[in-house]
Parts: structure tokens; sequence; C-alpha cells
């Protein structure tokens, strides 16, 4: 999921990018997808579930680009701000 997040962050140029709004994005794409996508267990339905990969990546990617949409039109008030230098 991590791993998407970073392959699609720079098709967002102006997204925040601090914790709180990587934490928001994800958590919101991991609310869209089937739980299944997220609790997969190793060696347990491998076989399945490679078979579902593409299909998955997808509706991870489409869940994920909602989710920096959704962030960057309104991110929340308390974030951090797209990586604030140290000032004095
Ligand atoms: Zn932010």
């Amino acid at each position: 999921m991590t791993r998407e997040y970073e392959r699609l962050v720079p098709s967002f140029p102006g997204f925040c990018g601090c914790e709180t709004c990587r934490d928001d994005v994800i958590v919101f794409a991991l609310n869209r997808i089937p739980p299944h996508y997220v609790t997969q267990r190793r060696g347990a339905v491998l076989q399945h579930l490679k078979m579902q990969r593409d299909q998955e990546l997808a509706d991870i990617s489409v869940a994920l680009l909602e989710g920096f949409r959704r962030v960057q039109k309104s991110p929340r008030a308390d974030h951090r701000g797209p990586a604030a230098k140290p000032t004095g």
C-alpha cells in the first residue's frame, strides 16, 4: 500500500506529502478497497491472489488517487504542511 502511494505521489506535484496527509490518503484508500486486499496472508491463497493481483493493484491505485484528490482539496487543519523548512 505504501509502495503504491510512493509510486503515485509524483503524479501529484502539488501534494503536501506530510505524514498527516500521507496517512489520510492511505487510510482513505484502505477504507475504499475490499478488506481481503489488505489482510492477505502469505501462502494462504497465493494462487488466487496472483490471479487477482492486476485487478487488485488497479483498485488500490484508483482508491489512492481518489484519496490524493480528497486530501489535496481539503487537507486537515492540523497537518504539518509541505516539507517545512526550519526557519530561525
Ligand atoms: Zn500535509
